[in-house]
């Protein structure tokens, strides 16, 4: 039977009565992980692991009851049995196991396999139906070797402080800016918060996970404030004012993304770094492979293209959008 349906509110368990990754408010809310495309406000119940909800009472407020769950553990809802386990993507991430009559499904949300920073390893499940996100759905999207990367880093950051040049380093303030900041650790590159960075480190301390305390970039900063250091922020600061506090800049954009033509430019960075908290090409196939799901429902990304990747070895692909 169809277990979970595409609704205009997002996905929906249709024997236990309930949405996933919802984008328009609903009743009971199960949420693969805190990134703010994977939950609305006003719904009026919410249900995730323990770190997810933790990230969404500082995000949203306790607007509603929420619920934490372990991963692991299994809840029965209307006979069917609900469980979460690791993708490896962001703290508290979690693929959504349903088991209805002998019937499994999986929904992923984000999935990063190789696992992130402060993260669970991620558990490769296999059922008979997945849903899977396919954002890097094209061959070319292969990241590198970290290292090689935040060697690059390493260099641009010396070139930007020889000329006197800030170096403003974006990266999404959940996720991939604690990553950063533990790779300046190893590197040995003193740096700079935003206060959003900030307010998610703190969340990162609160859950037990070593964050070292930073400077924050306040108003009024001067260059003496920031002179050779790397500053870390959202990549919502590029193109806007708050980069107007500095003398001169240069600034570079943490994505997969900077993968595709014209996207660090587009985005409005001088630079671009391949640091991804997603799940590139091969291990989305990888994934999808190893899944052994008889069905296999493609949600974001390119999807047409990953499907005619995927018909080389599977018959039965879907293309999902919300209706
Ligand atoms: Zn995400």
């Amino acid at each position: 039977m169809q277990l979970v349906e595409s609704r205009k509110e997002g996905l929906y368990c249709t024997v236990g009565d309930f949405y996933i990754d919802p984008i328009l408010p609903v009743k009971k809310a199960w949420i693969t992980h805190a990134h703010a495309d994977h939950y609305c406000s006003g719904c009026e119940a919410y249900f995730g692991h323990d770190q997810t909800i933790y990230f969404l009472k500082k995000r949203i407020g306790r607007i509603a009851p929420m619920t934490g769950i372990p991963y692991g553990v299994k809840r029965s809802i209307n006979g069917v049995e609900i469980s979460l386990h690791s993708a490896g993507h962001i703290p508290g991430s979690a693929l959504i196991r349903l088991e209805y009559q002998g019937e499994v499904w999986v929904i992923t949300g984000d999935l990063n396999p190789p696992g992130s920073v402060c993260c669970a390893p991620f558990e490769q499940l296999q059922c008979d139906h997945l849903i899977t996100e396919c954002t890097f759905s094209h061959p070319k999207f292969v990241w590198p070797a970290q290292d090689l990367v935040f060697n690059q880093v390493q260099d641009w950051f010396k070139a930007c402080i020889n000329q006197q040049v800030a170096p403003i380093l974006t990266a999404y303030s959940l996720g991939k800016a604690q990553k950063v900041q533990l790779m300046c650790q190893t590197l040995g590159i003193p740096y700079m918060v935003h206060q959003t960075v900030e307010k998610f480190n703190q969340c990162y301390r609160d859950l037990g996970f070593e964050i070292p305390f930073a400077s924050i970039v306040k108003d009024g900063i001067q260059p003496r404030h920031y002179a050779g250091q790397l500053i870390i922020a959202p990549p919502t600061v590029l193109k806007t004012a708050w980069l107007y506090r500095f003398n001169q800049v240069s600034t570079a954009l943490c994505s997969g993304w900077v993968l595709q033509e014209g996207m660090v430019q587009k985005r409005g960075a001088n630079v671009g770094f391949c640091i991804s908290d997603h799940a590139d090409f091969p291990d989305l196939v990888r994934h999808i492979k190893r899944s052994q799901a008889d069905v296999v429902y493609l949600m974001h990304g390119d999807k047409a293209r990953m499907a005619s990747h995927l018909g080389d070895f599977h018959s039965n692909i879907k293309l999902l959008e919300y209706q």
